[in-house]
């Protein structure tokens, strides 16, 4: 079974290839972003502590992310791959991941690959501040970059309620690639260290970037 780690700042097309690499090649998608987001609508401790840090473009703190990432990780039969989408976000979580995988899971996955999707801050705010979601399946949408075929009307599942995320602004935005900056050399040399990382030109259009993120799944 294949591990794919996507990569790269907040807007860069993540979530959405993760979509792809779910649907047509029958991968399970773990987001700590959206699993974050339901504990974050909990009435209750943890719940207020996340949505409160959400809001402020901050990272949740690893003991959260981490009960996040194993119980997902424990339920992997039937899929062809997993895909972790904003997750490693830190050394410490990259570490962490190594430790779990090597001591915990040692067989589970015969191919790691780490997708570093790379986009000019410049594209990033027009990009996360365009975006609207599903409110029933999820599904990512852009106002200009991919609209719904039909208007109001989700591609996916029909649905026609859409929300915007309260992290997608301008000011939170900034934070959110600064984390991104602060951590990127570090995570990056970790993986490259061990051949696994392969770069895409997250710039081009999403039919683009999907034909190279295939290519790279299943070579
Ligand atoms: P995303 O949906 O990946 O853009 O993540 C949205 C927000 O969820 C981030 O700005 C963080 O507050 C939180 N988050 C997601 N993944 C992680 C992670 N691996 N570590 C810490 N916080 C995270």
């Amino acid at each position: 079974m294949n591990l794919v780690i996507f990569f790269g700042p907040p807007g860069c097309g993540k979530g959405t290839q993760s979509d792809v690499l779910k649907a047509e090649l029958n991968y399970k998608k773990t987001s700590t972003g959206d699993a974050l987001r339901v504990i974050a609508k909990q009435d209750n401790d943890l719940g207020n502590e996340v949505a409160s840090l959400m809001r402020q473009g901050k990272l949740i703190p690893d003991a959260t992310v981490s009960e996040v990432i194993t119980s997902s990780l424990e339920d992997v039969s039937g899929f062809a791959g997993v895909i972790l989408d904003g997750y490693p976000r830190t050394l410490s979580q990259v570490e962490f991941l190594d430790d779990y995988l090597t001591n915990k899971k040692s067989g589970l996955f015969s191919k790691i690959k780490v997708i570093e999707i790379d986009v000019p801050d410049s594209l990033l705010i027009n990009r996360i501040c365009g975006r609207y979601v599903c409110a029933s399946c999820g599904v990512t949408y852009h106002e200009s970059l991919r609209p719904t075929r039909e208007a109001g009307k989700c591609d996916n599942c029909g649905g026609v309620e859409f929300s915007k995320r309260s992290d997608d602004n301008k000011e939170t935005v900034k934070e959110r690639l600064q984390s991104y900056h602060d951590n990127f050399a570090n995570i990056k040399a970790f993986y490259e260290s061990r051949n696994l990382v392969f770069a895409v030109d997250g710039a081009k259009s999403i039919e683009e970037v999907r034909e190279d993120i295939i290519k790279i799944a299943l070579g």
